[in-house]
């Protein structure tokens, strides 16, 4: 047999094109799923067809939420103090924020970081989305909550050069968090003290 069977060989190519996964664990995960026992696949087909029509992201801060509600929890909280917006980048990093209790303002997911050598500049990612909710007013400041790496850092230098001529405090975390480390894996306290300790970068 010289080639794998086709529909095998369009889910060897379909899993490669997922992030971390290489030719050997693609076909690995491929030959898994066809010896798998009847009852996991459809379980999966399921998960993968419901978390793309059933989930959506908030008109506001680009969060996840139910594809049937426009805003997501946190955006339609009344509670929530609307001067304070903390921008990080992925919504993994909103619910590790969320476990320490310590914020109480509002989000802005970026969905990534810019990075020139994957060609991922300002349009790429929600930066435009950020600056409208900055020029539209009522916002005193923004916690730039970006990863504490080369591209999270050149992501919040970036933000704070255009945010600070529109007059709003501009703040980063502390930098209790291990440098090239992800905030979704930080534990709650040296998070919660990165927050408390965040330091002001308008001056
Ligand atoms: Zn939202």
């Amino acid at each position: 047999m010289a080639n794998l069977p086709e529909p095998l060989q369009n889910l060897i190519d379909a899993f490669e094109r997922l992030p971390g996964i290489g030719p050997k664990t693609a076909a690995r995960l491929a030959f898994f799923i066809l010896n798998t026992p009847e009852p996991m696949t459809p379980d999966l087909v399921e998960s993968l067809r419901s978390v793309k029509q059933d989930l959506g992201f908030c008109e506001i801060c680009f969060n996840i939420t139910l594809a049937v509600n426009p805003l997501c929890e946190i955006c339609s909280d009344p509670r929530r103090n609307r001067t304070s917006i903390c921008v990080v980048e992925e919504p993994l990093d909103v619910l590790a924020l969320e476990r320490t209790n310590a914020f109480n303002g509002m989000y802005h997911v970026l969905h990534g970081v810019l990075s020139p050598i994957e060609g991922i500049g300002p349009d790429d990612i929600k930066i435009q989305p950020l600056m409208e909710r900055a020029r539209t007013g009522g916002i005193t400041e923004v916690i730039l909550a970006t990863n504490p790496s080369m591209e999270g850092d050149a992501t919040a230098l970036y933000l704070h050069q255009r945010l600070v001529p529109l007059g709003i405090k501009v703040t980063r975390l502390a930098r209790g968090l291990p440098v090239g480390s992800d905030l979704e894996y930080a534990d709650q306290g040296t998070l919660s003290r990165a927050l408390a300790g965040r330091q002001d970068m308008t001056s």
